[in-house]
């Protein structure tokens, strides 16, 4: 079986109290893009097996994507015994969530390949126990997450819009960006932007762009603050790093004006450009 995995970009990220767990309480708005991952899944062989073209991710059972399916097989009671397959397109540690929607796409591919008829809640709560952000791919909705980011609300965005992805030659660690954020802010607590469930113009979804971790991000990498000024220039309604970073988009109200940008910008040495559109 084939299939794509979608990349995520956050619009809105706001860093709230750290939980007695360790991890923060968030709230952040979500979008899937369709700069997406090509994946396959093929029952038999012995294990789970896999099989990586393109970016260097863990190889093995390290990898959320076999992770997932492990957690699969148990549950369900099918042999563990797969091959799975990922082109890799999604910038790795990027702020794009590839890994946790690889683990999203396993999860709802096996579910189809064998028939086990498990409903999204029941995913949801597999995908939860790898990581926060793999419940919102099962969900398939632009989406309000709250708590660790498992807290899902539906939202609606306006359609149509173009996405210029600026994707630097550095990676960034979510745990560095959230020791970080707590060192600079010295752990100072706040309540959280009123969010909507609803935002029909891209003006309404501007005033909620915003993103807590481009703090961190920022101190070290002030580049990152530059090419935002960039996109701006070139015409960008709005623009913002997603997630812990380091990848940084532009918001254009169409495909066809963010690929105009494209062709103007300057790209410091290294740095990608992707084009993608909301899902
Ligand atoms: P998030 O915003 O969810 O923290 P991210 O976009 O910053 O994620 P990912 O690309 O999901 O980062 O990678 C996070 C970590 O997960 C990396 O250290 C990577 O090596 C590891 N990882 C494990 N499996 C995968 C996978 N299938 N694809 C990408 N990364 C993976």
């Amino acid at each position: 079986m084939r299939f794509l995995s979608p990349a995520k970009i956050n619009l809105h990220l706001e860093v709230l109290e750290k939980r007695p767990d360790g991890y923060h309480e968030v709230q952040t708005l979500l979008k899937r893009v369709d700069l997406s991952d090509e994946m396959e899944v093929h029952p038999g062989g012995q294990g789970i097996r896999l099989i990586l073209e393109g970016e260097e991710v863990p190889p093995g059972m390290e990898n959320l994507a076999c992770r997932a399916a492990s957690i699969f097989c148990r549950e369900t009671g099918i042999p563990e015994d797969l091959e799975i397959r990922i082109r890799k397109r999604i910038p790795v540690a990027a702020g794009l969530g590839g890994g946790s929607s690889n683990a999203a796409s396993v999860l709802a591919a096996l579910n189809d390949l064998f028939r086990t008829g498990l409903n999204s809640h029941a995913l949801m709560g597999m995908g939860a126990k790898l990581g926060a952000d793999i419940p919102f791919f099962i969900f398939q909705r632009p989406a309000l997450a709250k708590g660790k980011g498992e807290r899902l609300t539906a939202v609606s965005m306006p359609e149509g819009l173009g996405f210029l992805l600026l994707v630097p030659p550095f990676r960034i660690s979510t745990s560095w960006s959230y020791e970080t954020f707590d060192r600079l802010t010295g752990g100072k607590r706040k309540t959280g932007t009123p969010l909507r469930d609803s935002y029909s113009t891209l003006a309404d979804l501007l005033e909620v762009l915003k993103n807590d971790l481009e703090i961190p991000a920022l101190s070290r990498y002030p580049e990152i603050g530059r090419m935002k000024e960039a996109l701006l220039r070139q015409g960008a309604r709005g623009a913002l790093m997603s997630g812990s970073g380091p990848v940084t988009f532009g918001i254009f109200p169409s495909r066809e004006k963010a690929e105009e940008a494209r062709r103007k910008l300057v790209l410091p040495r290294d740095w990608k450009a992707e084009i993608c559109c909301g899902l």
